[in-house]
C-alpha cells in the first residue's frame, strides 16, 4: 500500500525514481486508491458578461441550480472559486445545489453551511469561506460519523448525543498543539472544524505538515491523497494548465521530494 502511492506519483509524472527513494516511503502512507491520479482535464474558468450567463455556467459545470447574488462581479468571482476548487481536487468534489451570497458588514459570521446550502458573507471575502463550507459539505457526504464530529451544541442539535469522537479529539493534547501551531484556534473546536480549516488552508496555498494531513485523513477529511500531492507539487493545477509547463513542474516536484528526504 505504501509503495503504491509512490508508484502512482511517479507514473503520473512519467518518472522512474521509486528505486532511489524506496527506503523513504513512510512519506506516502496516506494513499491507497490507485485511481486517484487518473488523467484529469482541468476546467477552464470563463468570465461571464451577465448574471444569467454565470448562473448557466454554474448549473452546467457544478450542478448548482440556485444562486442568489447581487452583481455580475460577485457571481464571476464565485465561478472562478468553484473552478479552482474543482481543479485542485481533480474533479473529485461536489457542491450543494444552492449558494447564497450576501454582504453584511455588521455580522460577525463569514458564512455557513446547512440544508444543502452554502451562504457566504462577501464582506469578509469569498474564496476562503467557499472553500471552508465546501469542505463541510463534502465531509458530510463521505463520512458517516460527520454528525458526531461537530461541537457539543451541534451534536445535541442533531439529536445524536454521542460525544465520544469529539471528546477524544479535544483530549488529544499533542494533536491540539499541532493544530494550533499550523492552523488557528477555531480549528481546535471540533473534528469537523479542523477538517474544514485544513481543507481551506490548503486551497488557499498554505503548506501544512504531513502529520497534520495524517490527522486530516484520520477524521475522514475529503481527498487527503489529492491534497498531499497538491502540496508536494507546490503548484495549483490552474497555473500548471495555464502555463503548460510540465517540465518545470517535474523539476519542482524533484526538488521538493529531495528536500523532504534530506
Ligand atoms: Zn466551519
Amino acid at each position: 500500500m505504501k509503495i503504491k502511492y509512490l508508484q502512482n506519483l511517479f507514473e503520473y509524472k512519467n518518472l522512474n525514481l521509486a528505486g532511489k527513494i524506496k527506503n523513504h516511503n513512510y512519506l506516502f502512507r496516506i494513499s491507497s486508491n490507485k485511481n486517484t491520479f487518473e488523467k484529469f482535464k482541468p476546467l477552464m474558468y470563463k468570465k461571464s458578461s451577465s448574471i444569467e450567463e454565470a448562473k448557466a455556467f454554474a448549473r452546467t459545470n457544478f450542478n448548482i441550480t440556485e444562486i442568489s447574488c447581487c452583481s455580475t462581479g460577485n457571481i464571476n468571482e464565485l465561478n472562478s472559486g468553484l473552478c479552482k476548487l474543482y481543479n485542485i481536487n481533480r474533479g473529485k468534489i461536489s457542491f450543494p445545489s444552492c449558494i447564497k451570497l450576501y454582504k453584511h458588514k455588521n455580522e460577525r459570521f463569514c458564512g455557513g453551511y446547512g440544508n444543502n446550502m452554502i451562504s457566504i458573507n462577501t464582506f469578509y471575502g469569498m474564496f476562503r469561506t467557499l472553500a471552508h463550507e465546501t469542505a463541510h459539505f463534502n465531509h458530510e457526504k463521505i463520512s458517516k460519523n460527520y454528525l458526531k464530529m461537530g461541537k457539543k451544541t451541534e451534536i445535541v442539535e442533531s439529536g445524536n448525543y454521542d460525544f465520544s469522537i469529539l471528546e477524544k479529539f479535544l483530549s488529544d493534547k499533542p494533536s491540539q498543539k499541532l493544530i494550533k501551531r499550523e492552523l488557528y484556534g477555531y480549528a481546535c473546536s471540533s473534528p469537523a472544524e479542523f477538517v474544514a480549516c485544513t481543507f481551506e488552508a490548503i486551497m488557499c496555498g498554505k503548506k501544512l505538515s504531513l502529520d497534520l494531513l495524517k490527522l486530516y485523513r484520520k477524521y475522514e477529511g475529503p481527498n487527503a491523497e489529492i491534497l498531499l500531492k497538491h502540496q508536494l507539487e507546490g503548484e495549483s493545477i490552474d497555473r500548471a494548465h495555464a502555463t503548460n509547463s510540465i517540465e518545470r513542474n517535474e523539476n519542482f516536484l524533484f526538488r521538493t521530494i529531495r528536500k523532504i528526504l534530506g
